[in-house]
């Protein structure tokens, strides 16, 4: 108990393409989900992304949907402060995952000028074993990029995240 230890393992070019589509749906929250592999090991979970899958953020045309009875969102949430992922593109993602002998391993979406850091409302939605990406866009430049995990008492604990580098980092800071 309590010895868990989270790890999400990706590349430069995987947090290069999440903070580029942060930047291009700022200043709406954008929304993906993270493709690979799950690897438990000794009471750890690693996790690998061997994908970036961008979706549509539909929390403004989903905002009839019922809520979980315990979020009691402003009306004023737009796709600025939310976002959902549909479930058609969820299906359509676990497919192609399939296909390349994947698993969906967790979900990204931007804080456009706020921090990297999970709402109520993400912890809300959150599922289990899913790493959470969250990318921080100030004034339409993504910044920070952090991981959450839930841990047993349902709460984010922050996920060590591993990045190799396939590109030179010189070029990465340079052309967002
Ligand atoms: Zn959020």
């Amino acid at each position: 108990m309590g010895s868990t230890s989270f790890m999400l393992s990706l590349d430069n070019d995987q947090i290069h393409q999440i903070k580029t589509h942060a930047q291009q749906c700022y200043p709406q929250e954008c929304c993906g989900l993270l493709l690979g592999g799950l690897h438990p090991s000794l009471g750890d979970l690693q996790k690998t992304v061997d994908a970036v899958y961008p979706t549509d953020n539909v929390w403004d045309t989903a905002v009839s949907a019922p809520l979980a009875e315990d979020s009691h969102p402003k009306q004023t949430l737009t796709s600025a402060r939310r976002y959902t992922i549909a479930p058609t593109d969820l299906i359509a993602a676990q497919k192609y995952a399939r296909t390349q002998g994947w698993d969906i391993i967790g979900v990204y979406h931007s804080h456009p000028d706020q921090e990297a850091v999970p709402s109520e409302c993400d912890r809300t939605w959150a599922w289990l074993q899913y790493s959470y990406v969250i990318v921080a866009v100030n004034q339409g430049i993504s910044q920070d990029v952090c991981s959450w995990i839930l841990n047993d008492q349902q709460q984010f604990q922050p996920e060590a995240m591993i990045v190799s580098a396939p590109m030179a980092a010189s070029t990465l800071e340079t052309d967002v």
